[in-house]
């Protein structure tokens, strides 16, 4: 089905209300669910709902909870999540982070155990339109690992993801990279799945350690595992995830929850926001960033009917896209939503 991005939040924030979520978190967290469906990312798009759900009712996502501040020291900051809302708390920690840096020129967050934060891009984003540098860094526990560290065939990360962000100017839009530190995000995985569609060659091992394109083999009989990106450098960058979350903001990494195999995941997140102005002239960067970025995309392409583009950019042409077309949502996903629906007693009109 195609949806239409209005009723699609509205409807998705009304099912997180009757599971418990207050205004804000139903808000907040629809809202970001649409807008990565919008962004192309369906992996985080409103297919998480189900699972969102299943944590509400298990307890493992908590409604209506506060982050505890473990430490405060101006531009420094250390939150824990306990569990509650990923998509908000995350929200806050970085609208801190780019208050504190807007005063101190920089500014360190580092979050602990937030439930699922969603699409980190999301944050990037925030900050960029703040005219803010951001780096994050994100880990997850509380979930099986899915990503086989390079030249190994048992998992023991999960997909820990990275984003930076660079502002836009008058002309170029905000530059936001934000990915998956495996071959594909775990999401994407469960699209393809839904879709009863292969992915690519080069993601995913069967429990065996062979190569497979078949997704069930992450959702069905013994587990398979995911390669990471880039083979050691991407496996390297998941391990540097996991300790920079789990052992320096101190959440612990996956190597202690990992035995718990319980659904949903707990994400920690190591944010740096930059007030560029402080480095350099803000006329100076909006100039060179003008220039690399034209540059960059003035290469010919490799295949004349796709064209360069820069990170950000396919997620602005999705989203342009979408608003105009509506949001595809393929069966097995909508049939997951209505399920959820009707467990909260939840109507749904079509
Ligand atoms: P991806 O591979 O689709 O895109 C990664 C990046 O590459 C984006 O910045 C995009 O703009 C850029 N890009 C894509 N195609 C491009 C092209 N042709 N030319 C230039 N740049 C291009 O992303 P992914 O690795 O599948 O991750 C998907 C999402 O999953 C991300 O938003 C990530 O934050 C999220 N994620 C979240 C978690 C979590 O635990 N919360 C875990 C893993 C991933």
């Amino acid at each position: 089905m195609i949806i239409d991005h209005q009723p699609l939040r509205a409807l998705m924030a009304r099912i997180l209300l009757a599971g418990g979520a207050s205004d804000d978190e139903a808000t907040c967290t629809a809202d970001h669910m649409v807008e990565a469906n919008l962004a192309g990312h369906d992996s985080h798009g409103v297919g998480m709902l189900p699972s969102y759900c299943r944590s509400l009712e298990s307890g493992k996502l908590r409604a209506k909870q506060q982050p505890e501040i473990v430490h405060d020291a101006g531009n420094i900051a250390v939150w824990d999540g306990h569990g509650g809302f990923g998509q908000v708390i995350a929200r806050d920690a970085v609208n801190w982070a780019i208050s504190a840096a807007r005063q101190h020129g920089v500014a360190v967050h580092g979050l602990r155990s937030a439930h699922h934060i969603g699409r980190i891009g999301t944050y990037g984003e925030m900050a960029a339109r703040a005219g803010m540098v951001s780096i994050h860094f994100v880990n997850g526990t509380g979930a099986l690992p899915v990503v086989v560290p390079f030249g190994g065939r048992e998992a023991r990360f999960i997909t820990n993801p990275i984003c930076v962000a660079i502002p836009g100017t008058a002309t170029t839009p905000a530059i936001i990279l934000d990915f998956a530190t495996s071959r594909l995000a775990m999401g994407k995985i469960r699209v393809a799945y839904n879709m009863g569609k292969p992915v690519k060659e080069g993601v995913l091992l069967t429990h065996d350690g062979e190569p497979t394109t078949d997704p069930g083999v992450m959702f069905e009989g013994p587990r398979g595992a995911l390669l990471p990106m880039g083979e050691h450098k991407g496996s390297g960058l998941a391990l540097i995830c996991d300790l920079l979350c789990g052992a320096v903001v101190g959440m612990g990494t996956l190597r202690d929850t990992a035995s718990s195999g319980s659904r949903g995941v707990y994400n920690g997140m190591l944010t740096f926001v930059l007030d560029p102005g402080r480095m350099s002239s803000r006329a100076f960067m909006e100039g060179e960033i003008d220039g690399l970025i034209a540059w960059a995309k003035s290469s010919a392409p490799a295949d004349p009917e796709v064209p360069v583009l820069v990170a950000g950019e396919p997620e602005r042409i999705a989203r342009a896209k979408r608003l105009a077309e509506g949001i595809p949502i393929d069966d097995t996903t909508w049939n997951e939503i209505r399920e959820a629906a009707d467990r909260l007693q939840v109507r749904i009109d079509s």
